[in-house]
């Protein structure tokens, strides 16, 4: 089939660019009916304080089970959602839920520690004007203290950000919700901007990590993580590594001084019962 591109000229179109076309547009169409009907769930990763290898929470990922493609995962549908509109009651569905699961946690294993919950936020959230309220309202009903949340925010969402984006974020980090700068070092931020941004954890991308999984570790990236280690500490932001596959890695990252880990290493993101038997292996020895 040949589209005409007018005047003379014409392109191929590309079946397979069809394909995902329509893969797209049926998707995008199925997602409020999927919220509706509660395909989505969500799997949950340990994060791991570097010290002493303790559990101290866990991250929110949500998936979808649809009814035919399987499970899909949220870079093949967060965007959508976003694009849509309809990442905003999605994004309150994952916030309800996350926070409703920390709180089984915390009664499960108060001997554990505090068990903290992050959760991702997407642009389109941030901007949402129903976003302190509902966060609120949610932490409340649930019974969970502001200070076990972690909202997560990627550096490129708030690449620019004036005033009244970060509004909201403030609110909720004068509440005592952790604000973490997710993804970072993929954007282009300015690092002396951070001190601008209500946040008080830097999540260090893969990116980084992926150099460090022999032993010894490239002595650039090394360089990079202390670097960046030295600067959040002195800004009084924690450092999270993301992407942590191998006990080499751990080791160099905590060496580095990061305080938090997660990764294949400790976990897949798995079922909610899954960090109970991670906290309490912990709790017990
Ligand atoms: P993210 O927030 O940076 O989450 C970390 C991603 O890295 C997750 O991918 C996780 O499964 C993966 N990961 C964790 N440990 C390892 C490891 O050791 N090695 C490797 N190779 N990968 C690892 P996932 O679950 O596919 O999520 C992708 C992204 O989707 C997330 O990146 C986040 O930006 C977004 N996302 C997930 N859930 C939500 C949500 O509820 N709301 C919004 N707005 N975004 C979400
Ligand atoms: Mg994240
Ligand atoms: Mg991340
Ligand atoms: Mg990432």
């Amino acid at each position: 089939r040949a589209k005409s591109a007018g005047g003379n000229r014409y392109e191929l179109a590309d079946p397979e660019a069809d394909a995902r076309a329509i893969t797209r547009h049926g998707l995008t169409t199925a997602l409020p009916a999927a919220l509706d009907r509660g395909e989505f769930f969500i799997e949950y990763q340990p994060l791991v304080r570097l010290g002493d290898g303790s559990v101290r929470g866990a991250e929110a990922l949500v998936r979808w089970l649809h009814p035919q493609h399987g499970v899909l995962g949220p870079d093949r549908f967060i965007p959508l959602a976003e694009h849509t509109g309809l990442i905003v009651p999605l994004g309150r569905w994952v916030l309800e839920e996350s926070v409703r699961q920390a709180r089984v946690w915390q009664e499960r294993h108060a001997d554990a520690g505090p068990m903290r919950i992050n959760v991702n936020l997407s642009p389109m959230q941030l901007a949402h004007p129903g976003l302190v309220a509902d966060t609120v309202e949610i932490l409340e009903r649930c019974g969970l203290s502001p200070s076990a949340l972690c909202l997560e925010v990627t550096e490129s969402a708030l690449i620019g950000a004036d005033d009244d984006l970060l509004k909201p974020l403030r609110r909720l980090s004068e509440m005592g919700v952790d604000i973490a700068l997710d993804d970072f070092g993929t954007g282009y931020s300015n690092l002396a901007n951070l001190r601008r941004l209500p946040v008080n954890v830097l999540k260090l991308d893969r990116s980084f990590t992926q150099g460090m999984q022999q032993f010894p570790a490239d002595p650039v990236d090394l360089k990079i993580v202390e670097g960046i280690v030295s600067l959040a500490h002195g800004l009084d932001l924690s450092v999270t590594v993301e992407g942590v596959e191998t006990g080499a890695q751990a080791e160099q990252l905590r060496v580095l001084g990061c305080d938090t880990a997660q990764g294949w290493y400790y976990a897949r993101p798995g079922p909610p019962d899954r960090l109970h038997e991670l906290a309490l292996a912990d709790a017990t020895g």
